[in-house]
């Protein structure tokens, strides 16, 4: 009986799988044998099945009426345990987290009718647990109650793993999307925007991505500050395939300027076919402009705010192309200001980059727009001036900044002046090279200094003799320096009143290289310029007091030296120091060192030069204004400084001879000394005349080769021997004037 209960059951269990599997009971009413076939066949056919086919009753366990061989591999529990829930149910396999959810799944589907497809989690035999995919129809008895479930269940962890991964992959990708800083999108093949992330969006200044892709229509125009730059972007991703760090800039939504770079690919299908692109922003703006903060820097000065060297080569390089190709000219324009160490050593460095500034500025309002005024060191411009086809026109610009940079300058209350000397190189004439055009702009610049500075001189292929001459003499006196050999001369001063021999100038000289002795004119200045001025008046100073002290030490008259000091001197430099040394050194009483000044060094800066000449009288120096009558003096400074003796210029002397202005002006000068309780001496005094003439107008003492040129150290000392000898010291001086007048 039992065995018919079963093998009842297991035909209509078959007819289940057949309907599950879709097949139709066409053969039902076929042989028996055909029959058996038919069933030894689906046998066949569910046992081989990946899964399990079953029939349950709609009961709470889903006790299992039918299930094939499938079960075993599926759940680990033979058919025969799951059957009848014999030795566990199905619901009892069925994950306790799914159960709830399967269960209203499939009830839901029953109510309507419908087939059902739902996955969950089981719980295998041996513990583990399968993601599993169940597919199923209410069977329903002759009132519509669902009495049975037929369905598939397959082991579906495999696939469901997969899905999982991939989820959580693509969460996590949408996730760096989100939240990444760059900016990322996708653009259709024609550019337009697909998707954007929010980083993207806030770049441009959208709230949403959403709100940048509906509202930025026509990328080019909305975003792009230069239109072209969009289209190129475009046709080199659609050309290359790929385009990284391209950079452009953009008109944020709030108006606000932007760089951004962008790297962009194209993604093809397996085929080729493109289907977007996508790529990254990032706003650069920050570092762009710190790129353009130091590229300005690179090429511009920090005082003036003017392009340096760098970019004024640069920029002479483009306009010699330029004027090669339009068969023009370039002028450069080389402007050096005239003492400007003096008065950056003197004022210090503030005043000096004030005036700097404003010898820019005055430079700048010469010129055009085009035109380029560049600082290439210290107190050294350089102008570039195109186009200007004349020399005419060049002379114009140059006397303009000559006037305009001479006006004075007002700082502190102060009133400066400067003036600068030019030199101007014409581009081919002068230089088919930045080099070449540059030196000769710097020989023809020398040159206006060596007229007297405050002028400009065109390039001449001759000037370059005096470069070269400079060049030598510079290292003539460089040699000089190291070697220790300069020399001093000396020349008597000559008391007017005794005929004695009142003081002694020490004149410096230097070998020529050739056996003869070169005079100051051909090296003073460059000394000063090259501040080697420094080392050399420390060596005059210690030589003559030196060489004073041991004409006392032989027992000659002792009479004070004079030394003459330049302008490098007196500012910023510790002349007391070296005063005070060399008269260490030397043993001198300070009281026999004379130390000679001119006009324009000691009102320049009045204030301070006093305080400096109050330290050196208090040591018992004395001091006497050399070339007076040269420079411009203010009486008012003359009479406070501690000046105790005038030297009137040479150049007087040579005027006497010319009638009677030349005498009433050194008449003048000698009352003026005097009534400043001064004492006055003539220089270069050549002839009697000059000396009568003096004598009569009580000047004091003379100085010239009339009495004596200046003399080697040697000649000077045997001058003195003679000299102490000579008694009538007044008849010699009257002989020496009558022969002078006979012989003149
Ligand atoms: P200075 O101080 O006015 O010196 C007088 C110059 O006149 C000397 O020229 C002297 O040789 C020259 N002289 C003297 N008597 C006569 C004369 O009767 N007729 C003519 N025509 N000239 C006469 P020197 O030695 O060539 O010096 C020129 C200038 O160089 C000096 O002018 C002085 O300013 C400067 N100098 C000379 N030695 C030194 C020095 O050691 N240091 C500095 N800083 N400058 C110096
Ligand atoms: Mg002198
Ligand atoms: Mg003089």
């Amino acid at each position: 009986m039992r065995v018919t209960v079963e093998s009842q059951k297991n035909r209509n269990s078959l007819m289940a799988s057949l309907r599950v599997l879709g097949l139709r009971r066409d053969g039902i009413g076929a042989t028996r044998r055909g029959l058996r076939e038919k069933a030894r066949m689906f046998r066949t056919l569910l046992s081989n099945l990946d899964g399990m086919v079953y029939r349950c009753r709609n009961d709470g366990q889903r006790t299992m009426e039918f299930v094939s061989e499938g079960c075993g591999q599926l759940t680990g529990y033979a058919p025969s345990e799951m059957l009848l829930n014999q030795r566990i149910s199905y619901e009892e396999i069925t994950s306790a987290q799914d159960r709830a959810r399967v269960r209203e799944e499939i009830r839901t589907a029953l109510a309507w009718n419908r087939r059902f497809f739902v996955e969950y989690r089981v719980q295998c035999r041996d513990g583990a647990v399968k993601w599993v995919g169940e597919r199923g129809v209410g069977i329903t008895d002759g009132h519509g109650a669902v009495v049975t479930i037929e369905g598939f269940i397959e082991d579906v962890t495999e696939r469901k793993l997969a899905t999982q991964a991939l989820q959580q992959a693509e969460l996590r990708f949408r996730s760096i999307f989100e939240n990444a800083i760059e900016g990322i999108f996708q653009t259709a093949p024609n550019g337009d925007y697909l998707n954007v992330n929010p980083s993207f969006a806030h770049i441009y200044a959208y709230e949403t991505p959403a709100r940048f892709i509906t509202e930025v229509d026509n990328i080019e125009k909305h975003l792009h500050i230069d239109p072209v730059r969009r289209v190129e972007f475009m046709r080199l991703v659609r050309e290359q395939g790929a385009v990284t760090g391209f950079v452009s800039q953009i008109r944020r939504r709030d108006g606000v300027q932007i760089w951004v770079s962008e790297n962009a690919r194209a993604i093809l299908d397996e085929a080729g076919t493109l289907l977007f692109y996508e790529g990254t922003v990032e706003d650069i703006t920050d570092s762009k402009l710190n790129q353009e903060k130091l590229e300005y820097q690179a090429s511009h000065d920090p005082v003036t705010q003017l392009p340096n060297r760098l970019l004024m080569n640069d920029r002479l390089r483009r306009m010699m192309l330029h004027a090669q190709r339009n068969d023009n000219v370039v002028a450069v324009v080389l402007i050096d200001l005239d003492h400007f160490k003096l008065i950056n050593d003197t004022f210090g460095h503030n005043r000096g980059d004030a005036l700097l500034q404003a010898v820019a500025q005055r430079m700048r309002q010469c010129l055009r727009e085009t035109d380029t005024v560049a600082r290439i060191g210290g107190d050294e411009f350089v102008l570039l001036l195109s186009g200007e086809g004349r020399g005419e026109a060049i002379s114009q610009v140059a006397q303009r900044i000559l006037k305009t940079i001479a006006q004075p300058w007002r700082a502190e209350g102060e009133e400066l002046s400067v003036s600068c000397s030019m030199g101007i190189g014409i581009f081919p004439r002068d230089g088919r090279d930045v080099q070449t055009l540059l030196r000769n702009a710097d020989t023809a610049m020398y040159k206006a200094k060596e007229l007297g500075r405050n002028n400009f001189q065109f390039y001449s292929p001759e000037m370059n003799a005096i470069m070269s001459a400079r060049l030598e003499m510079q290292t003539v006196l460089r040699k000089a320096v190291e070697n220790n050999q300069f020399v001093l001369h000396y020349q008597p001063m000559i008391d007017l009143n005794s005929g004695r021999v009142a003081g002694m100038e020490a004149l410096l000289r230097v070998p020529d290289g050739s056996g003869g002795l070169l005079a100051p004119q051909h090296f003073i200045r460059l000394a000063e310029e090259s501040g080697l001025i420094i080392p050399i008046g420390e060596w005059v100073m210690r030589e003559a007091c030196t060489f004073n002290k041991s004409l006392q030490d032989r027992g000659l008259p002792a009479v004070p030296v004079s030394i003459n000091l330049s302008a490098r001197q007196l500012a910023r430099y510790d002349l007391m120091r070296a005063v005070e040394q060399a008269l260490r050194e030397s043993d001198l009483a300070a009281d026999y060192l004379e130390l000679e000044l001119t006009e324009s060094m000691v009102m320049n800066d009045p204030e301070s030069v006093i305080a400096t000449l109050r330290q050196l009288e208090a040591l018992g120096v004395h001091l006497s204004i050399d070339d007076f009558g040269t420079g411009y003096s203010s009486l008012s400074y003359l009479k406070r400084f501690p000046v105790t003796t005038l030297k009137i210029d040479q150049s007087f002397m040579r005027d006497i001879g010319d009638g009677e202005d030349g005498a009433s002006l050194v008449k003048a000068i000698i009352s003026l000394g005097h009534s400043l309780d001064m004492k006055v001496i003539a220089e270069g005094v050549e002839t009697g005349a000059q000396m009568a003439l003096l004598m009569q107008n009580r000047c004091d003492v003379m100085q010239g080769y009339l009495y004596s040129h200046p003399l080697p150290a040697a000649d000077f000392c045997a001058l003195l021997e003679r000299e102490s000898m000579t008694t009538d010291k007044v008849g010699h001086l009257r002989e020496m004037c009558s022969t002078s007048l006979c012989t003149a």
